[in-house]
């Protein structure tokens, strides 16, 4: 059954039952941090989706960081309409993780509808999660 109106409304964009200002708003002010890095690829995504790209380039891991490409992930951002998260499967392993999800997208220059399907990998330093690398899974 649909919760009410406004509850639904309020949902995070990342896909979890819970509101936004309870799930990645806290993490997005940096007032908390992921404790999994499923919950991390969340915040992520849900950064794209808000345009909260200080948040992007803040969770990349420092040992990859200076390498990754900041400004196509903003153009990237700013040319499509995120629909759905599905995480598909996550395994932490000590301070390694690996998380396989599929975004589904609206391209907003001609509306065509697509997937983009990934296996991040994520790395723990300090108690933190960070974004290390993905790779982009054809199917
Ligand atoms: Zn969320």
């Amino acid at each position: 059954m649909p919760e009410n109106q406004l509850a639904s409304r309020a949902a995070c964009p990342c896909g979890s039952a819970k509101n936004y200002t309870d799930c990645c708003g806290p993490f997005h002010l940096g007032k908390s941090t992921p404790n999994t890095a499923e919950n991390l690829m969340r915040a992520r995504y849900c950064a794209f989706l808000k345009k909260e790209y200080d948040y992007l380039e803040e969770t990349l891991d420092p040992q990859t960081a200076l390498t990754f490409d900041n400004e196509g992930n903003k153009s990237w951002a700013e040319s499509v309409q995120l629909q759905r998260l599905e995480i598909i499967r996550s395994e932490e392993s000590g301070n390694k993780a690996i998380v396989e999800f599929k975004a589904y997208f609206k391209n907003l220059s001609d509306d065509s509808e697509h997937v983009h399907h990934e296996i991040s990998k994520f790395r723990k330093q300090g108690g933190i999660w960070y974004f290390r690398e993905g790779k982009v899974h054809r199917t």
